[in-house]
């Protein structure tokens, strides 16, 4: 019989299970038992389809300890595995693609290794020499034995079995100074084991337990009594009352369900009643999946009818601004034999979906108004997903979405709400002002800025992409207007102000046109502006697109079409240059228009724009040195 080899990747991870200095290495039985169970649910979900003569009662887990053979076997009567299963799934790791294993010998005793990259199965090679794995697939009738000693690969061979399901026999590893592996042999230990990590698990994890009785009739005699426990209280989690569920238990089911390795930001969990009821448990992590911002992440929930499962991601409960919320929802009211099909127009779900959207809003909020820094956690890592929320629904869910966005603002530089901004407002103030940029630092610096926050207005960094086009989509937030501040409609002067500069910006009107034919098409117009305080130039827009909106619709691939924004270049109009540019027009035009295009293109720098022609500006501005 060739010995087969395991897949790279699989193999890095079965040394590091073997060499393993975890110090949780009794996580081991809790994913076997949770296989196991998996496999259970998997059989009776198909039994319910196909009409099958099948108990759930009958279905169950069992642990033999054998201190002789210093085995410990592990019995299951679910759905089996059949040889070419049992190839791809212990010949290969499940899900893979996030490995970035450190070398085994490093310390990685706080993190949750099994959990973090949802190993299962190999975690047992911590605590054994040798595996057997003899399985049946449900249907067949030929029974097939996986071997392995770790590193050096497995087999597969036929074999004989009366039974059904899956029988995986662990050879233990020889105690040493550091780990007493036969403590797994120890009725006391197992029973620890699994009430710690899998009372919750709703098939009966059975041990065969000998205790000594009292003969019957005598008054001194004792005698070895054999009888089957149930080691676990099979309630789910979710059935049990709130108040009976520590904080410990919350995370422990968290992390060996939903792979994670730290711990949830929050847990909502809740009996709903009315239209339709359902039991729920929900999980807001604190940090987003690796590839939560990939097409390949999938948003979903367990979905239980009646404590059995009968599916494992269901889209359909979640919005997609809440794709990141793990956990599950048990109800009465579903057809147990329902297809994907079917699910997807079932009312009952529709209205769970509906009833879960509030909630998870209704939470988030009393989360950012309990605990604000796991809340700026949480909306750190899915922020960006709750902004796309508010621009791929077209303003319809702004009632739920704009109150749980957050911006950098001028104020501290701390995140805010728009809530916390509003209520922060001058009273003559109307208008809600942000900037675009790639930092808060570079939003900080532009001259724009300056002369906003000088007046004691405050406002909203936006460094993201989807910032602005979210804000359009939310149009006014308490009847608040939003400005971009470096487009022209900001009105921060007075009528005076306003007065003077129109007198200005007229006079000088044959002056701004010549500066514009000098600069060439990329500017739609030149005018003076009071906006700025100490700094001599900035541009800005008129009409629809904005320059950050112009560079991200651009940057887009499917967009052949080039957005243009319609750029104004203005001038401060209480600067230096003002004066300058003005005598120059009137002495010297064509001195006049090399400045106009060197203060054009200064102003594009200061957007993070790129100068068009970097080489004559570059000899305009030598010229003036020389
Ligand atoms: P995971 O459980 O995270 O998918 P594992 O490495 O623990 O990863 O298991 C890999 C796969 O092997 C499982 O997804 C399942 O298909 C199969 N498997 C493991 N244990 C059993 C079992 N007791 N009965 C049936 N199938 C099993």
């Amino acid at each position: 019989m060739r010995t087969k080899q395991f897949k790279a990747e699989s193999k890095k991870l079965l040394d590091m299970m073997i060499n393993s200095i975890y110090t949780h290495k009794e996580n081991f039985l809790r994913e076997l038992i949770s296989n196991a169970s998996d496999a259970m649910d998997k059989l009776y979900f198909r039994s319910m389809q196909e009409n099958l003569a099948l108990n759930r009662s009958d279905l169950f887990v069992k642990i033999q300890p054998d201190k002789e053979a210093r085995t410990l076997i592990i019995t299951d009567n679910g759905i089996g595995m059949t040889a070419e299963e049992l190839e791809t799934n212990l010949g290969t790791i499940a899900k893979s693609g996030s490995f970035d294993f450190k070398n085994g010998n490093e310390k990685q005793d706080d993190v949750d290794i099994i959990g973090q990259f949802g190993v299962g199965f190999y975690s047992a090679f911590m605590v054994s020499d040798k595996i057997e794995v003899v399985s049946k697939a449900y249907g067949t009738d030929e029974a097939n034995k996986w071997t392995s000693k770790g590193a050096e690969g497995y087999t597969i061979e036929p074999c004989e079995f009366d039974g059904n399901g899956t029988v995986i026999t662990l050879y233990l590893k020889e105690d040493t100074e550091d780990d007493n592996y036969s403590d797994y042999l120890e009725e006391y230990k197992i029973r620890e084991i699994v009430r710690k990590y899998s009372d919750y698990i709703r098939y009966p994890i059975k041990m065969d337990v000998t205790h000594s009785h009292l003969k019957e009739g005598t008054e001194d005699e004792y005698e070895d009594v054999t009888e089957t426990a149930v080691l676990n209280s099979m309630v789910p989690l979710w059935k049990k009352n709130k108040n009976e569920v520590t904080a410990d238990e919350y995370s422990e089911f968290y992390r060996n369900n939903y792979y994670d390795y730290e711990e949830p930001a929050k847990v909502i969990h809740t009996r709903m009643e009315g239209n339709v009821e359902y039991n729920t448990m929900l999980f807001i992590p604190r940090h987003a999946p690796f590839d939560y911002y990939t097409k390949n992440y999938e948003k979903g929930l367990q979905l239980f009818s009646n404590g059995v499962l009968i599916m494992d991601k269901c889209a359909d409960l979640l919005p997609d601004y809440f794709s990141f919320v793990k956990g599950l929802v048990d109800s009465e009211d579903l057809s147990l034999n329902i297809s994907r099909e079917m699910l997807q127009h079932d009312a009952q779900l529709k209205l769970i979906a509906k009833s879960l959207e509030k909630k998870i809003h209704s939470e988030l909020k009393k989360l950012m108004k309990d605990s604000r820094d796991t809340y700026e956690k949480v909306f750190t890592a899915f922020g960006t997903q709750l902004k796309f929320g508010l621009y791929n629904s077209y303003g319809t869910k702004n009632d739920v979405l704009s109150d749980l966005v957050m911006f950098h603002s001028s104020n501290d530089k701390k995140l805010t709400t728009l809530k916390e901004y509003v209520e922060r407002m001058k009273e003559s103030q109307d208008t809600i002002y942000y900037a675009c940029g790639e930092s808060v630092d570079k939003i900080d610096l532009l001259p724009q800025s300056e002369a906003v926050k000088e007046k004691g207005f405050e406002i909203l960094y936006f460094t993201e992409n989807v910032d602005e086009f979210a804000i359009q989509m939310l149009r006014e937030f308490e009847g608040k207007k939003f400005a971009n501040i470096c487009t022209d409609n900001i009105e921060l002067d007075t009528e005076e102000e306003k007065e003077e500069l129109k007198e200005k910006n007229e006079s000088g009107k044959d002056m701004f046109d010549f500066f514009k034919e000098a600069i060439g098409d990329s500017v739609a117009s030149v005018r003076f502006t009071n906006k700025l305080k100490n700094h001599p130039v900035c541009l800005t827009t008129e009409g629809e697109i904005s320059l950050e909106m112009e560079k991200v619709l651009n940057s887009m691939p499917m967009n052949e079409q080039k957005v243009k924004a319609e750029i104004v270049l203005e001038i401060n109009a209480n600067h230096p240059i003002a004066d300058k540019l003005t005598s120059l027009f009137e002495s010297d035009k064509d001195k006049a228009g090399e400045y106009a295009k060197i203060l054009y293109a200064q102003a594009r720098l200061i957007e993070g724009l790129s100068v068009e022609n970097p080489t004559e500006l570059s000899n305009m501005i030598c010229n003036l040195m020389i």
